[in-house]
């Protein structure tokens, strides 16, 4: 790769780059049991990038008992956390060695700009391996405050087989956020990658086994959600299912733990983030930056998109003319374009449904202030122009619904409590923002918004060191933080009487 990558130099890599597009079991990449294939296609160019392998129940079966065979035998599950620690500090070592490799699969698959894999995706998951691989021997187990006639000990234990069934938004991103504290508390995992873009989880399982995960610890079957991801939230030899998509599909995910072994779950869902400028914050550059930000990053396909701008009255028109001046520096690119900021939708589907609600918005008498349209149709690939809706009225679809696209509805309000309940009114409780000069309104708006992650005079500040979920139907439990580890393992008494 030359010093400075041009787009001619990227699809130059691209046309060499190899695929890996086999399942990954017991350490191997393996066919599907049945011989089946599905397509992945790139987003940018609508063409078929690669055909991968369609892992269904059989295989889930086959990765389940490889991930259950090196759970009993302790290969992983019985070393010291320092011992694993090494091992997964040189896998995020791998996968950073292999950063542009990876983006540009990211990129291909996923459609994202390729400057976004290679800042974002891919440094991402190795620093989510790393800040585990970190933690996981220097958290300690607990003695219960008995008194001096029993000595009662506090455990946590890995939970044993865990399957993780994650979206394709931020692919390898989100399924790091999973693998890290699985792995690091000593589980089996089996990762089922969304049908949309398997093909970075395929590459770093086998760079996972190349640091020296063991054969078995780390499975990755591709495959559909009604089938590889059904079979294994079903499957009865699976102890627990972390799951991020959407809330449909998370409701799905319950039941079928309910209907199976009652393992258990938790769920990373979608939202319909509120994102609140009162008219006192002094900055409206600095608020309208972030919340274009916080709806055309990632072409808006992020779930704590900030989709739902709510201005006081006062300040509307100053701030949509902000949010719209940056949004028509936005036009969609050439993924492969270092310089592009705004790159595909995921798919002919997803782009579809984003066109569906910006009709509905239209049809519903919200205002269109910018963009709209699919552009770049002559590339083949699915790109839709940052788009700037107002006079958005709470019970509109747009207002109500995750739309997953670089489409920002904006709802005016007069008073704070009228927009802590209109921010509470939907059934979502992902993210929030208020945007205020006055301290005490900052905390009690925080305090009033029901959703995982209130931002104070900013939006999507990250860090993993904090815990990452939702409130209501955004879902169950946290990713990131050292709160993760609760959901990967079980707590033990082991009670020793004394007297
Ligand atoms: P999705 O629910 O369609 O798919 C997610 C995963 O579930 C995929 O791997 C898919 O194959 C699988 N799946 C689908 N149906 C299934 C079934 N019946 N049984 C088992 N598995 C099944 O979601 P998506 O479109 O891939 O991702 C977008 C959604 O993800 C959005 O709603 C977004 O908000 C959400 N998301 C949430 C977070 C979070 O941390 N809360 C992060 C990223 C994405």
């Amino acid at each position: 790769m030359n010093a400075v990558p041009n787009a001619n130099s990227w699809h130059e890599r691209a046309r060499t780059l190899e695929f890996r597009t086999q399942a990954f079991i017991d350490g191997r990449h393996v066919d599907a049991a049945s011989g089946a294939t599905f397509d992945t296609i790139n987003p940018g160019t609508g063409k078929l990038l690669a055909r991968v392998a369609a892992g269904d129940e059989e295989d889930i079966n086959r990765a389940v008992a490889a991930a259950r065979a090196a759970f009993r035998k302790g290969v992983w599950s019985q070393t010291a956390p320092a011992k694993r620690k090494k091992i997964l500090l040189r896998f995020a070592e791998a996968v950073l060695a292999h950063t542009e490799e990876l983006a540009l699969l990211e990129t291909l698959d996923m459609g994202k700009p390729i400057s976004d894999s290679l800042k974002v995706d891919i440094p991402g998951a190795a620093r989510c391996l790393q800040w585990y691989a970190e933690a996981i021997d220097k958290v300690y187990d607990e003695v219960a405050p008995t008194g001096p006639k029993a000595l009662a000990l506090i455990t946590r234990e890995p939970m044993g087989v865990v399957g993780a069934i994650v979206p394709w938004n931020y692919p390898l991103l989100m399924a790091a956020w999973k693998i890290a504290p699985i792995l690091a508390t000593g589980n089996s995992l089996v990762l089922k990658p969304s049908e949309k873009s398997p093909l970075t989880a395929l590459r770093v399982a086998e760079l996972a086994v190349e640091a020296g995960v063991p054969a078995g610890v780390l499975n990755v079957v591709p495959g559909f959600g009604h089938t590889a991801g059904k079979a294994l939230a079903l499957h009865m030899d699976v102890d627990c299912i972390a799951f991020t998509g959407s809330t449909a599909t998370g409701r799905s995910i319950m039941q079928y733990a309910g209907q199976s072994n009652m393992k258990r779950v938790s769920l990373e869902c979608g939202g319909k983030s509120p994102n609140i400028i009162l008219a006192d914050y002094p900055d409206l550059d600095r608020a309208a930056a972030a919340a274009a930000a916080a709806i055309f990053a990632n072409q808006g396909e992020m779930c704590s998109a900030g989709s739902r701008l709510l201005l006081q009255e006062g300040i509307k028109d100053a701030v949509l003319e902000k949010v719209q001046a940056i949004g028509r520096g936005l036009e969609p690119g050439d993924p492969l374009d270092p310089a592009t900021q705004l790159g595909a939708i995921v798919d002919e589907t997803q782009m579809k449904r984003v066109l569906g609600y910006i009709d509905a918005g239209r049809r519903d008498g919200a205002r269109i202030r910018i963009g709209g349209r699919r552009v770049r149709e002559d590339s083949g690939g699915y790109f839709v122009e940052p788009t700037v809706f107002e006079g958005v009225k709470p019970a509109m679809s747009i207002a109500r619904e995750e739309i997953f696209g670089p489409v920002l509805s904006a709802i005016t309000f007069k008073t704070v409590d009228e927009a802590i309940e209109v921010a509470n009114d939907v059934i979502y409780g992902l993210a929030s923002a208020v945007w205020t000069r006055d301290v005490t309104t900052a905390h009690r708006v925080a305090r009033a918004l029901r959703a995982g992650t209130v931002y104070v005079n900013c939006y999507d500040a990250d860090d993993l060191t904090v815990p990452f979920g939702g409130f209501k139907q955004s879902g169950i439990g946290r990713d990131k933080s050292l709160h993760a580890l609760e959901k990967y393992t079980e707590l033990k008494t082991t009670w020793l009487d004394l007297s």
